[in-house]
């Protein structure tokens, strides 16, 4: 039982902005009224609705794969020390999976979305996430390579590719479907990419990106997820990209989407030389088109560890920067690239690309459809979220950031001209109500009465410049788990889980693809339901 007085509450999903009230918590929710029990004095604070990540690489194969190559970075790491609440763990770039519970958590989030997970893993995965503290967690199964998939809809049978994508979404344990480089990842076991939408995936006659990007998005609305086909896009990183991005979204015309990391998608020119950016071409089509939701995926200057299953890409990164490579297969699933990479103030494409997801998140007018994220670990670490927060309320201190940049630079980008800076409401919304809201967690995001008792509490004053980077409290499910800065508590989040209706008989259609073509028996393939710390099993429509 616990009270929240004297905070200005900020919770968007139900028009409070920055009003005076009480928060009452008892058995884990948000109710009108409490009797008794502790009371929070959060005068001269600031209470928010827990922060929702709706993209971030946190758990499973791919990410331990990028630990266990950066051991340099683990030398500069901040260390968590093992403590009577707490277990060890390193911090950095790739935090262990403790550290990163407690670092979300530390920050005010409450609720991660781990982005992409093969089928063939995610037993792993869910082990990762099992031992990821204190937030509850889902992720997205990758599907736009599988090529049982990709061979069904190459012979037409797009019911039976339904089920099939409904059985493997359930043997996952997934929330969500992502799709990553349509083509491109399966193209590349033969050392190929599938750069062109409507040119057939190298095997295949018929299936081209577009036929796979709008075949899964239409399967995932016919299926009722609660949260729309999370896509990657083809052609990620490359100059010129803004083309390809731009014939993925009428692709979706007629369905749901969420466009992933943006800022990857979104330069003009014919190659690194000539690159600009494309965000206000693209935030022009986005605003029109309100089908379609998107997480930034901006950059921040210093180190990152690029992890992702377009293999293609990160070959190519490799060749480009001549830094560590890791390539990963996963069968006939998709594949994996970690390269380390380093972002430079100094290097006029890293330039462009930290204006680029700056220029997005300013200039897409609806904060409810594009949400703050880094692709953790990818354009930065999820921990310096905040400092992305601080450029987006002040057009002063970005106009000062853009005048450092290369003078090359800044003909290719337009954001010192944008004076748009976010409220705390807005902040609010990017956070945690609109990801929560994109996603279908209608508990999580908000305050109201029968919300997920998920609350960050930030002094309105902070010691450093930064007022998001260290809450004086952190709530998870009506417990304290952060007070003072310190991590008091370590509860064990809930596990979110969509069970998808199928044909059942399309598991005899599977066994015997999978005798022929996986090493593994058809028998040990699904992640029981047992791996998946306290599930919630979300509805489809
Ligand atoms: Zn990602």
């Amino acid at each position: 039982m616990l009270r929240i007085t004297g905070g200005k509450v900020y919770d968007p999903t139900n028009g409070i902005d920055g009003v005076v009230k009480d928060l009452c918590i008892l058995d884990g929710r948000i109710v009108s009224e409490v009797e008794g029990g502790r009371v929070i004095d959060a005068t001269g604070m600031f209470v928010f609705p827990g922060g929702v990540d709706i993209h971030t690489h946190v758990a499973g194969a791919a990410l331990n794969f990028a630990r266990a190559m950066t051991p340099e970075n683990h030398r500069q790491a901040t260390v968590f020390l093992r403590t009577p609440e707490r277990r060890g763990g390193i911090g950095g770039p790739t935090p262990t999976t403790f550290a990163t519970g407690y670092l979300y958590a530390g920050m005010g989030y409450t609720t991660v979305i781990e982005a992409a997970v093969p089928v063939l893993t995610a037993k792993h995965t869910h082990e990762e996430l099992r031992d990821t503290p204190i937030v509850d967690k889902g992720c997205c199964v990758l599907m736009a390579n599988n090529e049982i998939v990709l061979d069904l809809l190459e012979a037409g049978e797009t019911e039976r590719a339904k089920d099939v994508v409904a059985w493997l979404i359930w043997a996952a344990k997934a929330y969500g479907v992502k799709a990553v480089n349509p083509g491109g990842v399966t193209a590349w076991k033969w050392g190929k990419d599938a750069k062109a939408m409507f040119e057939p995936v190298p095997g295949y006659d018929k299936v081209m990106p577009a036929t796979i990007v709008a075949s899964l998005a239409q399967i995932v609305d016919q299926l009722g997820l609660p949260h729309p086909l999370h896509l990657h896009c083809n052609n990620l990183g490359a100059p010129g990209n803004v083309t390809t991005t731009l014939e993925t979204m009428k692709v979706l015309e007629g369905s749901r989407a969420h466009m992933a990391h943006l800022q990857f998608h979104s330069y003009g020119g014919d190659d690194w030389d000539t690159m600009r950016s494309e965000a206000a071409s693209l935030a022009e089509y986005f605003n029109a088109h309100p089908n379609l939701t998107a997480d930034a995926g901006a950059i921040l200057f210093g180190n990152a560890v690029t992890v992702t299953a377009d293999g293609p890409w990160q070959h190519f990164l490799y060749q480009l920067t001549g830094r560590k490579w890791g390539n990963l297969d996963v069968e006939n699933e998709t594949g994996c690239g970690i390269v380390p990479y380093t972002y430079k103030g100094s290097n006029l494409v890293n330039a462009v690309q930290w204006a680029v997801g700056l220029e997005l998140l300013l200039l897409i007018s609806d904060p409810w459809r594009i949400f703050l994220t880094t692709d953790h670990p990818n354009g930065a670490c999820f921990w310096r979220y905040p400092e992305i927060i601080h450029l987006l309320m002040n057009a002063d201190v970005r106009r000062e950031r853009v005048k450092a940049l290369p003078h090359k630079a800044l003909a290719r980008t337009v954001l010192g001209e944008l004076n748009r800076e976010y409220t705390l409401s807005e902040i609010a919304i990017i956070t945690s109500a609109g990801p929560a809201r994109a996603l279908g967690l209608s508990q999580k995001g908000h305050l109201g009465v029968g919300a997920d008792a998920d609350v960050a509490i930030y002094n309105e004053k902070p010691d450093g410049e930064l007022l998001f980077r260290y809450p004086r409290y952190v709530i998870k499910a009506g417990e304290i788990v952060v007070e003072e800065g310190e991590i008091r508590n370590i509860s064990n989040g809930r596990g979110f889980v969509v069970h998808p209706g199928y044909d059942e008989s399309v598991e005899a259609y599977l066994r015997p693809l999978f005798q022929q073509y996986y090493t593994m028996s058809f028998e040990n393939y699904p992640v029981e339901l047992e791996r998946i710390e306290r599930p919630e099993i979300r509805s489809c429509k």
